[in-house]
């Protein structure tokens, strides 16, 4: 179903949406964010703010259902992997990588476990909210390995029994700390991006789409 108006979905509630509404507005889009609603209006330009969990922001793009989204690289390459291994449609377009949303996704191990490399995880179970990208980096290595899929708490696997490692997000490192756990292996460096579907869009939101770039490129640019 297209629509006139550009649809962007971002990130409704969490580590990305702030600094998201933050470049928009710098880009010179008009909203005001009022209670819970799942669209927003903006006021100066054809564009519809789409607010939802950011897990469903990269399907929302690959089934081609909103034009744009703010996303981190660590959710859309895990969602592009999985619905590779699924045949569903997994295409986008990267139009940029923007300057929040700054992670790794990195394997931990006990504090007190020998690490030499990643043969040192070789039969170790890995607890994860991302086993496809696990999977593709020890496939990488060559190491044999299972996986626990936990979407919450992953933290805590190895002191709860439940697995030897976790490859979960980073950024400090003081989650890890606390749990008992040392970063052992960085698999991926991640940042938010901006996306578009694949489809293709009529010249005024194409248009649109290029001018709101440019605005970003100085925004970005102004802030470095
Ligand atoms: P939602 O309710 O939308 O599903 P969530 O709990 O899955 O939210 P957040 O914790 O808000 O997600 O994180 C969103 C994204 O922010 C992550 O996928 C990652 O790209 C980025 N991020 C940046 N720093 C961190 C961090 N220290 N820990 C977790 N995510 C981070
Ligand atoms: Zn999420």
């Amino acid at each position: 179903m297209q629509t006139q108006r550009l649809r962007i979905a971002i990130q409704k509630k969490g580590r990305l949406s702030k600094e998201c509404q933050d470049l928009l507005k710098r880009c010179g889009v008009k909203f005001n964010m009022v209670g819970e609603r799942l669209v927003v209006h903006a006021e100066n330009m054809p564009i519809d703010l789409l607010l939802v969990r950011d897990d469903d922001i990269p399907g929302l793009i690959m089934d081609g259902v909103v034009d744009l989204g703010v996303i981190g690289e660590n959710e859309l390459e895990e969602v592009a992997l999985e619905r590779a291994a699924r045949n569903e449609p997994n295409d986008y377009v990267k139009l940029r990588r923007l300057d929040f949303g700054g992670c790794r996704l990195s394997i931990a191990i006990n504090k007190d476990d020998e690490y030499q490399g990643p043969q040192d995880l070789q039969g170790k179970r890995i607890a994860t909210t991302y086993p496809q990208l696990v999977k593709r980096y020890m496939d990488q290595q060559g190491v044999k390995f299972s996986t626990c899929m936990l979407n919450g708490s992953v933290e805590v696997a190895p002191r709860a029994g439940l697995a030897d490692a976790i490859c979960d997000l980073v950024s400090t490192g003081a989650t890890l700390e606390a749990n008992g756990l040392k970063e052992a292996e960085v698999i991926l460096r991640s940042k938010a991006v901006l996306i578009q579907c694949t489809r293709a869009l009529s010249d005024e939101k194409q248009a649109l789409i290029n001018r709101l770039l440019t605005r970003m490129q100085g925004v970005i640019q102004a802030k470095e």
